[in-house]
């Protein structure tokens, strides 16, 4: 039908990727050979991990998937770099991987996303904390690229979140990932402002899925606080569909919007300070403000979390937070979010965010 038509008529294509399986479960790792069984991935696996993690779970990883007739290459990841992607791209040539598995909080993860993004071949992403949506979602990043900001590969094509070792991590690293999805809130607001403004495509099933995941941390921050194993399984269900709904959107917009360009510009005006979900929660406080919106509702539940909401909660000074409110805007020159309609100065930055407590 649509051959009699031309392509301006037709509506645009729209491509959704998606994880064909995803398994929350404890103590789960052991059956990691069963899991994949039916996937069809081929029976050359490699490993991307860090040591410690390596440390934990190596033998239980290595001895199911062993099992399973699996052959096993792994390797040690280094630093979150481009070149590294590189590095892990030949290694899988090499041993004649056909599939790579990334086990890990963020590095591991996106070494591996890229590395079988670049070979053509499937991921699976095995998550050991829960500190942002990148365990899911078709994203990753990594230094050393021309932009600040996440790009765009594959989702994983299987996802095994093993909650008993997720309730392991330090609980900074889940209040971070809970500051991740808090930040749903605002993104979703930039996307439908985007819409309205300059016509972008804006999925309303995908955004309604970013605010749920949103949403279920809010109602369940002081669960959270006390690392309940329920709670751990909220924000890991939640990370992950928050990722899935950037596969629905074809685009992290409905989890990215001003508070993640205040993120990206706190790594240049105040490098390592903050992990990624921490100053997006803190970037949410403020755009909400600037929507209008509710934001301390946003702050509460932050704080109720034990998630920081002021500048020297992660050790930045108010200079570095007021740079990064003025410079976020040019991190992203493409994405049109409220930042494009309230022209920031040093001054109404600094007013902004002493009105909302973040300096
Ligand atoms: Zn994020």
């Amino acid at each position: 039908m649509i051959s009699n038509r031309k392509r301006e008529d037709v509506l645009p294509l729209h491509v959704m990727e998606l994880p064909r399986k995803v398994v929350v479960g404890e103590e789960i790792l052991g059956d990691m050979g069963s899991i994949l069984g039916d996937l069809e991935l081929g029976k050359n696996a490699l490993l991307i991990w860090g040591p410690n993690v390596k440390k934990i779970v190596g033998d239980t990883l290595l001895g199911s998937l062993e099992e399973k007739g699996y052959e096993v290459n792994w390797e040690i990841a280094g630093p979150s770099t481009f070149q590294e992607v590189e590095r892990i791209s030949q290694v899988t040539l090499k041993v004649g991987a056909s599939f790579l598995v990334g086990i890990g909080g963020g590095r591991s993860i996106d070494i591996a996303k890229l590395a079988s993004f670049n070979s053509k071949l499937p991921f699976v992403s095995v998550p050991t904390s829960a500190s942002h949506d990148g365990i899911s979602s078709p994203f990753a990043s990594v230094k050393g690229l021309d932009r600040p900001y996440s790009v765009v590969a594959k989702p994983p094509i299987a996802i095994v979140a093993d909650v008993s070792i997720i309730s392991k991590a330090p609980l900074p690293l889940l209040v971070s990932g809970c500051g991740d999805l808090v930040s749903k809130l605002t993104a979703v607001r930039d996307w439908e402002l985007s819409h309205e403004r300059t016509g972008e495509y804006f999925g309303g099933y995908s955004a309604n899925l970013a605010l749920l995941s949103a949403d279920l941390v809010v109602n369940n921050a002081s669960a959270i606080s006390d690392k309940s194993q329920d709670a751990v399984r909220v924000v890991v269900e939640a990370l992950i569909s928050a990722g899935v709904a950037a596969g629905i959107a074809g685009s992290s917009r409905p989890c990215s919007g001003s508070e993640h360009l205040f993120s990206h510009a706190m790594d240049i005006t105040a490098p390592g300070k903050g992990m990624h979900g921490e100053k997006c929660g803190m970037g949410s406080i403020i755009m909400a403000k600037l929507h209008g919106l509710d934001y301390m509702q946003i702050k509460d539940a932050l704080s109720l979390m034990g998630a920081p909401t002021k500048s020297s909660d992660i050790g930045a000074t108010e200079e570095e937070i007021i740079k990064a409110l003025v410079l976020a805007k040019n991190i992203r020159k493409e994405r049109y979010t409220i930042l494009n309609e309230k022209q920031l100065t040093s001054e109404t930055a600094k007013n902004l965010a002493k009105e909302v407590g973040v300096i």
